[in-house]
């Protein structure tokens, strides 16, 4: 038997978006950009999705663009402000600790165009917006990148809050969200938000891995990351897929559609699983605050290698995070750890759980079991 429950790294494949984009690849079997009319049905998919995912996430047709990956759409936003900008060189704000993706994207930032980029420190796991206040009365800022929700604790972002900071300071500085792990976890409105760019991943939805939506505000440039034929209005060359476009649309309104439901059931495994924990006596402490979305807990573990912890527990077919999956090996989950104010401790007593509705309570009780004994067994004494 498997267990899951590392749902943040990648959504456990839902069969019916699966079939969905299996039929939709043979539905639409022609490279859109072809003249005669059976590819056309493509094109005229792809728009229909994008208007479904415009009403969906509050933002216009033209604003969609069908990527890779988040990743890739966090690249995209990023190298175009920080290239489009760099004549005018005023500062790039992010908090710190944010996912690789944006991270490494920003180093990229400083070391090729020699970009200033400032990171904001976290306070309970959320960026401390007096210091982003700070940063941004006291310089020219370009842009401000941060995530909606953490990928590392479940912690919500205040978006309204640093949008109103950058009204007030830096009208002109370009935004843009990392909600790859906000969507289906909380509303979204790209408009509302008065965001101008926004990247998402469709994997963290279940549907099949490679699929990535950037939304782009319509009335500014977007230097492509990807240069050739010019689809997509040039804004991402490369053959559109009316599958990947119409799976998008699915999976994004499917996730909306069971959004409370799927709330409802991560809180009840979370505390199932903490009472489980607590009645055991594990001595860990939170460190998802308050402010937190119930599907990701993030756990520190006193003296335990969370490495160990989580082969330990995959021997039993229970599976979950550490960490940022992509990069597990790699030091930038000691950053996005050290991030949260552990200095002093290696990044490698995290835990991270994620609960689905997927998940039974029996297997959320298994698991606090199992996490116990393990940590029993490599020597540390329980209260
Ligand atoms: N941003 C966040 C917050 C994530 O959690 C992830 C994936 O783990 C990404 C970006 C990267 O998304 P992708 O795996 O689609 O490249």
């Amino acid at each position: 038997m498997t267990a899951y429950f590392d749902h943040t790294a990648t959504g456990l494949v839902d069969p019916e978006l699966v079939d969905f984009y299996a039929q939709a690849l043979r539905d639409y079997p022609y490279n859109p950009a072809a003249n005669y009319s059976e590819a056309k049905r493509g094109l005229t998919a792809i728009n229909k999705a994008s208007e479904e995912i415009g009403r969906l996430l509050g933002c216009r047709a033209e604003e969609v663009i069908y990527t890779s990956s988040g990743t890739e759409s966090i690249n995209t936003a990023l190298k175009s402000v920080g290239w489009q900008t760099r004549p005018k060189a005023g500062q790039i704000v992010a908090p710190l600790g944010e996912h690789p993706a944006s991270a490494e994207t920003l180093n990229f930032l400083d070391d090729k165009l020699e970009r200033t980029c400032n990171y904001v420190p976290l306070v309970d796991g959320r960026p401390d917006l007096s210091l982003f206040e700070e940063s941004l009365a006291t310089h020219k800022t370009d842009l401000i990148t941060c995530m909606a929700v953490s990928n590392l604790t479940g912690a919500i972002y205040p978006v309204g809050e640093i949008q109103k900071l950058k009204q007030t300071y830096a009208p002109q500085a370009r935004f843009h969200i990392d909600a790859v792990q906000a969507l289906g976890k909380i509303p979204i409105s790209f408009r509302d938000w008065g965001v101008d760019y926004m990247s998402f991943s469709l994997h963290k939805l279940g549907a099949p891995k490679g699929l990535g939506i950037l939304l782009a505000r319509n009335n500014l440039p977007l230097e492509p990351l990807l240069l050739g034929g010019g689809q997509q209005g040039g804004k991402r060359s490369s053959t559109e897929n009316p599958a990947q476009a119409l799976t998008s649309a699915f999976a994004i309104k499917k996730s909306l559609d069971n959004l409370a439901a799927e709330e409802k059931a991560a809180n009840q495994l979370k505390d199932k699983f903490l009472a489980k924990i607590d009645a055991l006596g594990l001595d860990y402490k939170k460190l998802s605050p308050e402010e937190s979305v119930p599907q990701i807990l993030a756990l520190y573990i006193p003296g335990l290698r969370s490495q160990n912890l989580q082969t330990v527990l995959a021997d039993q077919g229970l599976l979950v995070g550490i960490g940022s999956a992509c990069s597990s090996a790699k030091a930038e989950v000691v950053s996005q750890v050290k991030a949260l104010g552990l200095n002093g401790e290696p990044g490698y007593h995290l835990l991270r759980v994620s609960f689905n509705s997927r998940n039974s309570e029996a297997e959320a009780s298994a698991l606090a079991e199992s996490i116990y004994t393990a940590v029993d067994r490599f020597g540390l004494k329980q209260k």
